[in-house]
């Protein structure tokens, strides 16, 4: 059913994985959100294999969707919460290897800082995990300078989209 007072907000969500079958999670994940409700799939960044950042255990696979939504921003990440304990993960410690993270980056123009929520992400232009992927669906989103600082950082497209 449509929320017709709502407005459709272009809102761009980071996947993560590194337990498991971590490409199969991420790709389940990928097909999980498009199929929110109110919600559209715009477009989705290959795979990318990614060495942990600030983080332990084995290699990460991560991507990025656009999505269009009449969700708000709260209720768009109650419903990843929702996909990311479907996916089994425990929140063991602070960036403890997981079975899947997903993170709203962009949420339209909005800046959001409340204690759930930050928009956009504060830590997504520290990473090359999401600022590559980002940047292949989106390259108006992200610059060559803010690429540059992350050009050390290990990544690696591993499933064209
Ligand atoms: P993490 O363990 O990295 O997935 O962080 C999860 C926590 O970050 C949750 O408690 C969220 O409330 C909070 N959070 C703050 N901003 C965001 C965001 N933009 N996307 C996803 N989670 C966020």
């Amino acid at each position: 059913m449509a929320i017709p007072e709502r407005p459709e907000v272009l809102a761009y969500v980071a996947l993560g994985a590194n337990l498991g079958d971590a490409r199969a999670s991420v790709r389940a994940a990928m097909q999980d959100v498009a199929a929110l409700p109110h919600t559209q799939l715009v477009a989705s960044s290959s795979l990318y294999r990614t060495a942990p950042f600030e983080a332990t255990g084995p290699d990460f696979i991560n991507a990025v969707v656009a999505v269009s939504t009449r969700l708000n921003a709260p209720e768009l990440l109650l419903n990843l919460q929702h996909l990311e304990n479907g996916a089994g993960r425990e929140r063991a410690y602070r960036n403890a290897p997981r079975t899947l993270d997903l993170d709203i980056l962009l949420y339209g123009e909005a800046s959001i800082c409340s204690p759930t929520l930050q928009v956009p992400h504060p830590r997504m232009w520290q990473r090359a995990f999401v600022l590559v992927p980002l940047a292949e669906i989106a390259p108006n989103q992200v610059n060559a300078a803010q690429l540059a600082e992350v050009v050390a950082q290990l990544i690696e497209r591993i499933d064209l989209a």
